[in-house]
């Protein structure tokens, strides 16, 4: 599918308003239009147009049993996407937005199935980026927006990513620099009693427990294991993230001693080494010095220290392995606590091969 596409960039805080207006304009008229929020960026459609949700689908190569998330800028916007909103997912609204938290919700007649790939339910969300809001506010209309990504490929966490990916295929790019988290949003099933993770990312699950006042079932596919064996939470057994380089995955059960992890990272780079392979590794600032004249590169994706940092580089990371011209690249694991578990999520989808130490 072939469309003549524009590319603004814009000021994340203060977006030009005849941007906009024109990117609203595209949306009302059954237009694709790609643009940033705090987490990765999204490519939106009117969520109430069936023909254009469909064409979100095709561009990106989507599987059709994978549901997209509704953006609204208003909780106002609830009653036109949603038929009803329980008691508890008002608690988390008050307090998280807008921001990174998607909410299941039962799903209101004017959102067509291939919005929800046929299910009852709806995932909601209000993004906490000025454009986005602006956005939504000015076509009028809630938005539907998965990652602008090619299915499967690391998501978008730059405008540079979203044009490497969807030029010709969309109508506008809207380009506000680098998002914020880096990783997508936390969607909670509340519908379930117990509450149920559906997918780790910016919010931490602890922050949204202490709000609830109750604990979430985190269950094997939100961490990334297995695959998830109904559709809880479609698109989930899907691979994704991924770069085209084969990508070896060393996971820990706890990372105070790095060195095992290192060892066996190392392990593994002599071990293709000895077969001719070039190897990158991906490190911490922790851990980056002991690859040095042993792997061919080394990728730097923040302080094991500071996740918010590793979370905010990862997808650009993974984007960067394919340019290196490597055969394999080794990854180190971090802890899966806080952020971290969205972080361990995206790295195990996107590994060829796990090794725990
Ligand atoms: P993306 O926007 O590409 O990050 O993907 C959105 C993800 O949200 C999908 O992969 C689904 O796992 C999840 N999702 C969206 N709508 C629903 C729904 N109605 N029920 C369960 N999961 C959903
Ligand atoms: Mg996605």
């Amino acid at each position: 599918m072939v469309a003549y596409t524009k590319i603004f960039k814009v000021d994340p805080v203060r977006p030009d308003v005849e941007v906009i207006r024109y990117a609203a304009r595209v949306i009302r008229e059954g237009g694709l239009v790609a643009f940033p929020t705090e987490t990765v960026y999204g490519l939106g459609a009117n969520a109430f147009d069936a023909r254009a949700v469909e064409r979100i689908y095709v561009v990106k190569g989507r599987p059709p049993d994978n549901p997209i998330i509704v953006h609204i800028c208003d909780v106002r916007q609830l009653e036109l996407v949603a038929s009803r909103v329980p008691e508890d997912a008002y608690k988390l609204i008050e307090r998280l937005w807008p921001g990174p938290l998607t909410l299941l919700l039962p799903k209101g007649p004017r959102i067509p199935y291939v919005v929800t790939a046929g299910l009852e339910t709806v995932a909601v969300r209000m993004p906490a980026h000025p454009v986005a809001l602006e956005l939504i506010r000015e076509a009028g209309v809630p938005i539907a927006a998965p990652s602008a990504n090619l299915s499967g490929k690391p998501s978008p966490t730059r405008g540079e990513h979203v044009v490497e990916d969807l030029y010709s295929k969309v109508e506008v790019v809207i380009d506000a620099g680098e998002t914020l988290y880096g990783v997508e949003s936390t969607i909670v099933n509340l519908l379930s009693d117990p509450p149920m993770l559906l997918r780790p990312g910016a919010y931490p699950v602890e922050e949204i427990e202490r709000i609830l006042g109750k604990s979430i079932v985190v269950p094997g596919f939100a961490r990334g294991l297995g695959e998830a064996e109904r559709a809880l939470a479609p698109g989930m057994k899907h691979r994704h993230y991924a770069p085209d380089t084969p990508l070896i995955l060393v996971e820990s059960n706890g990372y105070d001693e790095p060195e095992r992890v290192v060892e066996a990272a190392k392990r593994i780079i002599l071990d293709h080494k000895m077969k001719g392979l070039k190897v990158a590794v991906v490190a911490y600032t922790e851990t980056y010095k002991y690859y040095e004249g042993l792997a061919d590169r080394i990728l730097v994706m923040g302080s094991r220290s500071n996740p918010y940092e590793i979370a905010r580089n990862l997808f650009a990371t993974l984007r960067a392995v394919d340019k290196l011209g490597v055969d394999v690249a080794v990854i180190e694991g971090v802890e899966e606590r806080g952020l971290g578990l969205a972080i361990m999520n995206r790295l195990r989808k996107a590994s060829t091969l796990k090794l725990r130490v």
